[in-house]
């Protein structure tokens, strides 16, 4: 039989204390993407729930491009890009959006969503959602629609699926 996803995870993702900073747990899902197995299971069922629901897939710098390009190479779709402010050299909307300590920007290219596009955001890891909560904006500003938004590992008691709402919000590991 398949090894449960959960499985997979537990057995791949790396947990590392204390990093970036004193009391975070960082959740490393490197070893997963640099294994053929893991890699090919995790984009697969985290884009499997909205198959026929969207039209291109939205990556967040830099992990969420690794699981956007996937997928959408697998789903025949194209891949949108979510940058870190000053990355895109063209015309941007730009969101900003709370960190734990000052705030962050995302910039999305004015013309890179088709009016009405239905998107798909894809990230690795699902904490407070500021981070997806301004690529939401992003896309809406840009004239698409949230399809929906997958992750790998979604951090419980952080708040982040209740900030997304109403949006679907599927993760394939609460931890
Ligand atoms: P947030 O905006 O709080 O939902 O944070 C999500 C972003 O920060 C994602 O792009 C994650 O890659 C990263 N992130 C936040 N917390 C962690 C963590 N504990 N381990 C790994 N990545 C994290």
């Amino acid at each position: 039989a398949e090894e449960p996803i959960t499985d997979l995870l537990d057995r791949l993702a790396a947990v590392v204390p204390d990093y970036p900073s004193p009391g975070i747990s960082f959740k490393d899902l490197t070893p997963v993407f640099a294994d053929a197995a893991g890699l090919k299971r995790i984009v697969d069922e985290v884009i499997a729930p909205f198959a026929g629901e969207y039209d291109v897939i939205a990556g967040l710098e830099a992990r969420g491009f690794v699981l956007a390009a996937a997928g959408a190479y697998a789903a025949g779709t194209g891949m949108v890009t979510l940058r870190k402010k000053g990355k895109l050299p063209r015309e941007v909307h730009a969101e900003e959006y709370l960190l734990e300590y000052g705030t962050a920007t995302l910039e999305l290219h004015q013309d890179d969503i088709a009016p009405g596009s239905r998107v798909l955001i894809l990230d690795d890891v699902l904490a407070t959602g500021g981070t997806v909560g301004a690529a939401v904006r992003l896309i809406e500003r840009a004239g698409g629609v949230v399809a929906g938004v997958g992750v790998i590992l979604e951090l419980d008691g952080l708040g982040g699926r209740s900030r997304l709402a109403p949006h679907r919000v599927h993760t394939l590991q609460r931890v």
